[in-house]
């Protein structure tokens, strides 16, 4: 038996997403004769002869033999419902249709819904929605683009092209391949681009054909389902509804569900069961589904389909569990593996807490592409507590990068705000992933850039200078010196050309003004503690920085770029005379 694939839509904030899924639930209502459509809890199905009937001929030059009963769409677009439908490290969604308003181009949520495809490798087609917005498009009312087209002035299919171009070029950037969609050669490489417009419905036809005959030649064998099997899913929502309480929104993509079947899901504390009261399904399309009695009441379902469970005990279910009818023992293992995959943590790192298990599987996944380096080692769902500010705290010793939470679509607790202002914890807060991770690789950067400051601050860099006179003999002695290569700065210590320390230089001066630095040419003062005039410092002679082995290494590695070609040979040459003076 070959299920209905299952559809996401994604894409950045009005782009469209919303309106394409409209188009394509009304393209089918006027298609009724033929089937028209089936509203299930959180998804709408659309049958093959509906869309057989949408599509026209364009299928059939496909030369395809098409087995699948339909496409079930899942009604709520973006990238959290697609991550919370979660299995074995992907979604439950088959396949997802990126929306990206031609006119516009790539904007961040187009390029957060890329990464998130790329990383859970969902095969995707892109929607270059809005067409109808290119200056002297008319409406054809065709539902086919390539006819749509014909009848457009030819400077727009042109238009067109040069903005499928950026398209391309765009996901290039990411690795992909693309092309439009009617000079794809290979489905399995190069993504197809559909130019439409939801508003018009012009390409709808060649959307929903592609995405038929991609699933019908590439996932068949991930389509094949057990009807009989135990059912399996992925809980989409949790709601409470009149009447009923506490209910799961449930999209299930292999077996088949029961009343009174047992099912097992995530929760805080582990994994938690009940026992199937009820199966809800919507009556119509329109009805309100706020109560109870806006339901049908069914013995069972098969997948793939989108059901509401209602049963007492789902009060800890987390949104993005898993669900899996209780057969054996064996669910308990099956669903913590799922679990324990997604809240697998480092042993040092940041904190992440979130609302659900899918944007703590989306973030995490993100924070490895971003940076191999990137560790997080606790991961909850829930608000921000002064337990996590704690453990945040405890990591600023080892590493002040890792002393952050991030906090994705969740607040603070009471106590946690209170003890938020004392610890120095960073707490990033944000409801957008690709802005919690951008504004964490900014504080890595900037901790990084002070922290590398401090220990610029901290190098003694090399300095040869030459002695030109003497103010006064000792304590201290005050000399005239011209920076002959690098730089001089107060406490930096001096050798002679022999290798014989010298002391801590005490101030520089030039002209009565202290200074904190001379340079290669500059003719100052100098005072130190220690030698005398004309005993271990005299006229003419050359005096070196003493460079420890330690700021050597800093110099001659990770901060290279710190010091010139001269410097560098200067460097070396005072190891050796500090070498020479050892022997
Ligand atoms: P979402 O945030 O991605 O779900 O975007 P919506 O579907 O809410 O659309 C955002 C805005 O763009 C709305 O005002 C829509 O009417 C408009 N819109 C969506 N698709 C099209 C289209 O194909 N053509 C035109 N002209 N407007 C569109």
């Amino acid at each position: 038996m070959i299920r209905q694939p299952i559809i996401a839509v994604m894409g950045h904030v009005d782009h469209g997403k919303t309106s394409l899924l409209d188009r394509i639930r009304n393209s089918t209502v006027a298609a009724k004769e033929a089937g028209g459509i089936t509203q299930h809890i959180g998804a709408s199905e659309i049958p093959i002869e509906t869309i057989n009937d949408i599509c026209g001929p364009l299928l059939k030059a496909t030369n395809m033999k098409i087995t699948i009963p339909g496409l079930l769409f899942i009604d709520t677009p973006g990238h959290e419902a697609f991550t919370n439908l979660r299995v074995r490290g992907g979604s439950v969604a088959d396949i997802a249709i990126l929306v990206v308003d031609i006119t516009k181009g790539f904007e961040p949520q187009t390029i957060e819904a890329v990464e998130i495809l790329k990383q859970y490798k969902t095969p995707f087609i892109i929607a270059a929605n809005k067409v109808d917005l290119l200056t002297g498009w008319h409406n054809t009312k065709s539902k086919s683009i390539v006819e749509a087209l014909k009848q457009q002035n030819s400077y727009i299919a042109s238009e067109i092209d040069s903005r499928i171009y950026e398209l391309i070029g765009k996901l290039s950037e990411f690795d992909f391949n693309s092309e439009l969609f009617n000079r794809v050669k290979d489905f399995q490489k190069e993504l197809a681009i559909v130019p439409l417009s939801a508003k018009t419905g012009e390409g709808i036809a060649e959307l929903l054909m592609v995405v038929t005959g991609l699933a019908q030649r590439y996932l068949e064998e991930k389509l094949k389902i057990e009807i009989k099997g135990p059912g399996k899913g992925s809980i989409l929502e949790k709601k409470e509804i009149k009447g009923l309480g506490i209910t799961i929104d449930v999209i299930l993509y292999d077996g088949t569900l029961h009343i009174n079947d047992t099912i097992a899901f995530a929760t805080p504390d582990g994994i938690g069961t009940a026992k199937i009261k009820a199966l809800l399904k919507p009556k119509s399309v329109s009805k309100n589904m706020d109560s109870g009695s806006g339901f049908n009441y069914v013995d069972f379902v098969s997948a793939a389909s989108g059901v509401k469970i209602s049963c007492t005990g789902l009060d800890d279910a987390i949104p993005g569990s898993p669900v899996m009818q209780v057969t054996d023992s064996n669910y308990s293992n099956e669903i913590k593996s799922e679990i324990g995959e997604v809240f697998k943590t480092d042993n040092t790192g940041i904190i992440l807490k979130a609302d659900t298990i899918g944007s703590i599987d989306a973030i995490s996944k993100l924070l490895k592409s971003a940076d191999e380096n990137f560790k997080i080692s606790k991961k909850e769902i829930g608000k921000v507590t002064k337990r996590d500010i704690m453990d945040a705290f405890a990591m600023y010793a080892k590493d002040p990068t890792s002393a952050v939470i991030l906090a994705f679509n969740v607040g603070l607790e009471n106590d946690a705000v209170d003890s938020s202002d004392t610890s120095g914890v960073k707490i990033i807060q944000s409801n957008i992933i690709y802005k919690l991770i951008d504004d964490y690789k900014l504080f890595v950067e900037q901790q990084q850039r002070s922290s590398s400051q401090k220990i610029e601050d901290r190098i003694v860099f090399p300095a040869s200078i030459e002695v030109i006179a003497c103010f006064r003999a000792s304590h201290p002695l005050i000399i005239g010196i011209s920076v002959m290569n690098g730089r001089i700065k107060p406490g930096y210590r001096l050798i002679t050309d022999q290798g014989i320390p010298l002391g801590k230089i005490k101030g520089l001066q030039n002209e009565k003004t202290p200074l904190q630095i001379a340079k290669k040419g500059d003719q100052i003062a100098l005072s130190i503690e220690g030698p005398t005039f004309g005993r271990q410092v005299k006229e003419r002679q050359m005096l070196y920085v003493d460079v420890t082995e330690e700021d050597y290494k800093l110099l001659t590695k990770d901060f290279s770029h710190l010091i010139n070609d001269d410097e560098r040979k200067l460097l070396e040459q005072i190891r050796e005379i500090k070498q020479k003076a050892r022997e």
